[in-house]
């Protein structure tokens, strides 16, 4: 299938192309820049001057957690298990394990597409993901080698630390694992634990960092592993977050994660402004726009070795987003949006969800579209996102509301 978007305002995110066209052949980017060249054979938008970015990869999520309220009664914790066994008590989640998983894993999916984001890293061993992960609607990481976390007192998810590394490096792919995530001596100690592993190197990537030293920020930049920054999840577990000023400055790979809502942001929406606000109540300093952007897009595909991810490029895959807002200034627009600024999100190619304006381009490639209202805005959506909202309050046997997925009936 071929079809082309034009007299839209690019954001590459490394230049902006105004206006610019971008023309897709199946799941990838065939062209893209001021002028594109060769008969189109397939439908063509016009975008108004709307703006475009790539796709966005939100590098820390759980999907099975995804649910609310979030818990956290004797906050601030000293590392994750004390949080898990409040987590495990709680009555909300009782109340979410009514709910099959694989509906979880689905609202998953529609909390991050419905904010724009189309990949996704989901923290779990790949038995569990491989039975879920083809039901979601954006992309699910699925190439990774995997640790819980660096502690005696971790979850035994997949193999050791050093066999995980190991495949990590021969297959190319990232070895991703929560560390320094809290207060505790083992925990703090995390970065040492997995350098005295040989785990410490550019195939690691580290979620939070909360109690990261200077000599871990230092061997980090030294070994080019990378992060994976959770700002609103650490602050309400722990009250605290990644050093990420020094890990800025010291030039370390960064990137956003929503960690699931039980602990973690509503959206990435919120993970934007939370990181923007913290950074300027900490430093004093403006954490810039196109800082935030390029950890979501080219250094989230750089942590999670997709190089055809994270830009609009020709030959690169086929996500991107389409948003309204100020486009005197697109990397503020894209950091302050919200529900209602996502005018369609595109995955391989295809159209996922978008506003009413497109109904004639999902009618012109032929997917059916639900019609649906999210915060109040009216949408499209490939996929039954209300039958699952259905089975959902059917399982728990009440009209739950998820502030993650506002959607109701278009009528
Ligand atoms: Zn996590």
């Amino acid at each position: 299938m071929e079809w082309e978007v034009t007299n839209g305002i690019l954001v590459t995110p490394d230049q902006i192309i105004a206006p610019g066209a971008i023309r897709i052949q199946d799941d990838k980017i065939a062209q893209i820049g001021k002028k594109i060249t060769g008969e189109l054979h397939g439908p063509q938008i016009d975008l108004n001057g709307l703006m475009v970015f790539p796709g966005i990869i939100n590098c820390h999520d759980h999907l099975l957690g995804t649910y609310l309220p979030r818990v956290g009664d004797r906050r601030p914790y000293l590392n994750w298990l004390m949080w898990d066994n409040d987590l495990k008590a709680s009555p909300v989640y009782a109340e979410r394990q009514q709910i099959e998983s694989a509906d979880l894993y689905q609202m998953g999916g529609y909390r991050h597409l419905i904010a724009g984001v189309t990949s996704v890293q989901d923290h779990i061993p790949h038995f569990v993901q491989d039975m879920f992960k083809d039901q979601v609607p954006i992309r699910v990481i699925d190439k990774y080698a995997v640790a819980h976390s660096a502690t005696s007192f971790a979850l035994k998810w997949g193999g050791s630390i050093e066999e995980e590394h190991s495949l990590a490096v021969e297959k190319d792919i990232p070895f991703i694992t929560h560390c320094s995530e809290g207060y505790d001596k083992e925990t703090v100690e995390s970065v040492n634990y997995l350098n005295e592993r040989g785990a410490i190197d550019n195939h690691t990537v580290l979620i939070h960092g909360i109690a990261f030293s200077d000599d871990d920020i230092a061997l980090l930049k030294e070994r080019k592993s990378h992060v994976v920054w959770c700002p609103v999840s650490n602050l309400y577990m722990f009250e605290d977050t990644a050093p990420i000023g020094k890990l800025l400055q010291a030039g370390v790979n960064v990137t956003l994660g929503t960690d699931s809502p039980m602990s973690g942001s509503v959206n990435i929406f919120e993970e934007m402004q939370v990181a923007k606000s913290y950074y300027l109540d900490t430093y004093g300093e403006v954490l810039p726009d196109k800082v935030i952007l390029q950890m979501l897009t080219t250094n989230a595909a750089k942590a999670m070795f997709l190089p055809d991810r994270g830009k609009l490029a020709a030959g690169n895959l086929a996500d991107f987003i389409v948003i309204h807002g100020d486009s005197s200034d697109p990397y503020s627009a894209f950091t302050s949006m919200d529900y209602g600024n996502i005018m369609l999100v595109v995955i391989g190619g295809k159209p996922r969800y978008g506003d009413e304006l497109f109904i004639p381009l999902f009618e012109a490639m032929q997917i059916p579209v639900q019609k649906i209202k999210v915060a109040g805005h009216k949408k499209v959506v490939d996929g039954d996102i209300l039958g699952l909202l259905d089975r959902v309050r059917k399982a728990v046997g009440f009209h739950k509301e998820l502030a993650f997925l506002p959607v109701e009936p278009w009528d």
